[in-house]
């Protein structure tokens, strides 16, 4: 995109005629490019831009701005295609990079819930232990106790 501006704005390439890609919007030399019917004998009624300065003079093999309209606008055609190209083709990258974030977010999320659930039953057998323990705990004092009692009794 930056070496087409570089071709309006003329600071480098232009000067030429040639080089002017694209609708001008701009003469190098700053002045607005207007568009004229060509009068000439190889060209008759064929529109065109041209440097409004170079317009207003009758400027003749200048170098300012002077482009054929139908050409600027087959450059235009042809810019806007392979700009689209590139555009589907970056649609494309994103597309595949999108799904290949997706994927590692599901497979984050899954080993998070692998992992919580992990955790969860760990937890669970850890309090079913500690109950059991606990279950025992009572069960040898309520021995102890009876045991006691009877020989307390006997
Ligand atoms: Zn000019």
């Amino acid at each position: 995109m930056s070496n087409q501006s570089g071709a309006y704005s003329g600071t480098s390439g232009g000067r030429a005629r040639g080089r002017i890609v694209g609708v001008p919007k701009k003469c190098w030399c700053g002045e607005l490019v207007v568009e004229k019917i060509s009068k000439s004998d190889p060209n008759p009624y064929r529109r065109y831009y041209r440097c409004g300065f170079a317009a207003t003079e009758r400027l003749v093999n200048d170098n300012h701005a002077f482009k054929w309209i139908d050409e600027a606008l087959v450059n235009e055609v042809e810019t806007l295609r392979s700009r689209l190209d590139r555009l589907e083709e970056d649609v494309r990258e994103i597309t595949a990079d999108k799904i290949m974030l997706e994927n590692m977010v599901i497979e984050k999320i899954q080993t998070k819930m692998e992992r919580e659930v992990f955790e969860r039953v760990e937890e669970t057998l850890a309090a079913t232990k500690s109950d059991v323990k606990k279950m025992m705990l009572v069960v040898i004092v309520g021995c102890m106790v009876i045991v006691g009692c009877s020989k307390l009794v006997g």
